[in-house]
């Protein structure tokens, strides 16, 4: 089985217990994991799937999941209403739910069979005739996922999936569902297993992480967020934990906190979007400019037990309905002000293509050439940042996580080599080892 994944970690993680899982066992093809974030992120997967479906051979399907084949966390019956130029390869095609632990699963994938109903095909509920215990099948797969031995070589663990905030340019909300958190004892059994498998990263994710052991996502302050990191750190042997994309409303003096432990990384991803107030609150976001500046003057200053710098990164749209220069001002500012250095940044997309958002209807649209100058600023002044942290980090001593292919990353998110890290005596750069020495940028 190929597999090809756009978009998140949350994909990833996913996609990795669907490789693992027994239901796709001795299935042939290609699993699509789908991403809707943008109309560009929609054209691009579509286009890999139907140059895909063109090539299959006689057997083989194409298992699509992610954002693209879901509605509220379940398989999306409008599916070939959405993408009707997917249509003539339906029978070629098998949607799948975002977790193989979720039922319903299409019963082709166990019975090998199709039901046909008034719109043609869809998926139908797991019936006890299958003779596979709803129980067993769970055991197969938690055990299966636990073993580690998924695609990558970091664990990306989901630990909330869905969100109840609704930002008007956002689409994953209408994917994903409502917001609900897995239990920390889950969290936590999947770690102690993927630790005991000799792994050393785990990586926390979801569709909007912060909001973990709330009742809702919009609800700031029942967060448990910070207790499951010390829950995390208390529990398991794990040598390092990266929180993935965060959002801001979410980060207090008490998880700042946190961030000083060697254990966390010491890159933190914001999902900030905006850098001004006003387009802030059209965004519907649930935090304002000046939480914003306190959180990012309070991760800059932060000193940390290992003494490493902490490396800040950020989602950012640009060229949001209404957002003026000197809205954009307020963004690009933010930049160079709090040295942010990895920038996911994307043009504001009005989903004109197989959905809606609420801003896509909004007045004062931006065009797209000013979207395109917009986005090459960030993305200039973003590199320029990113290198003068790099030099600013040259010659100090670090300890580098090895994933393999010559390739390690740092407490604070930088890319080693044997060519740029001076190993301390005693270390060899070898895959899954934590090795120590001295960083050495090179221009
Ligand atoms: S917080 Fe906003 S952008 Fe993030 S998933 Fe929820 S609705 Fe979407």
């Amino acid at each position: 089985m190929e597999y090809k994944i756009f978009g998140c970690k949350t994909n990833k993680y996913f996609t990795d217990r669907w490789a693992e899982s027994p239901l796709l066992a001795g299935k042939e093809g290609v699993f699509v994991s789908s991403c809707v974030v943008t109309d560009k992120a929609k054209s691009k997967w579509v286009r890999f799937a139907k140059q895909r479906l063109k090539t299959l051979k006689e057997g083989e399907k194409l298992y699509l999941s992610g954002c693209g084949s879901l509605k509220e966390g379940d398989i999306d019956g409008d599916f070939y209403a959405i993408y009707p130029e997917l249509l003539p390869f339906r029978d070629k095609i098998e949607l799948l739910p975002e977790d193989p632990e979720d039922p319903p699963l299409s019963n082709s994938l166990l019975w090998g069979e199709r039901v046909k109903d008034d719109n043609g095909y869809s998926p139908l509920l797991l019936g006890e005739g299958l003779g596979v215990r709803w129980k067993d099948l769970k055991f197969r797969l938690q055990k299966a996922a636990i073993t580690g031995t998924g695609l990558h070589t970091k664990k990306f663990i989901v630990i909330q999936t869905g969100c109840d905030n609704f930002c008007t340019f956002c689409l994953t909300v209408q994917a994903r569902g409502r917001h609900k958190s897995r239990s920390a004892e889950d969290i936590i059994a999947e770690i102690d297993d993927f630790v005991a498998s000799g792994w050393k990263e785990v990586v926390l994710t979801g569709t909007n992480l912060g909001a973990w052991g709330a009742k809702s996502s919009e609800d700031v302050s029942d967060t448990h967020f910070p207790e499951l990191i010390e829950e995390i750190m208390g529990k398991t042997t794990l040598p390092r934990l990266r929180v993935s994309s965060l959002g801001v409303e979410f980060v207090d003096n008490r998880l700042l906190e946190l961030f000083r432990n060697p254990r966390l990384s010491a890159y933190i991803h914001l999902s900030i979007q905006s850098g001004s107030d006003s387009i802030l609150k059209s965004m519907n976001r649930h935090y304002d400019r000046a939480k914003l500046l306190q959180v990012l003057g309070g991760l800059r200053s932060l000193k940390r037990e290992d003494g490493v710098q902490i490396n800040i990164g950020a989602d950012l749209i640009v060229g949001f309905p209404g957002e003026t220069d000197s809205d954009f001002q307020d963004t690009l500012g933010l930049i160079a002000t709090y040295g942010i250095t990895q920038l996911h940044a994307f043009p504001f997309s009005a989903h004109k293509e197989h959905y809606s958002v609420p801003a896509g209807k909004f007045p004062n649209q931006v065009e797209e050439r000013v979207k395109t100058e917009r986005l090459d600023t960030l993305m200039a002044e973003g590199e320029r940042v990113r290198r003068s942290f790099l030099a600013a980090n040259d010659g100090k001593g670090f300890r580098v996580l090895v994933e393999g292919k010559g390739i390690g990353w740092t407490q604070n998110y930088i890319e080693c080599t044997p060519e740029n890290f001076e190993l301390a005596p005693g270390f060899v750069f070898e895959k899954r080892a934590i090795v120590e020495g001295v960083y050495r940028f090179c221009l």
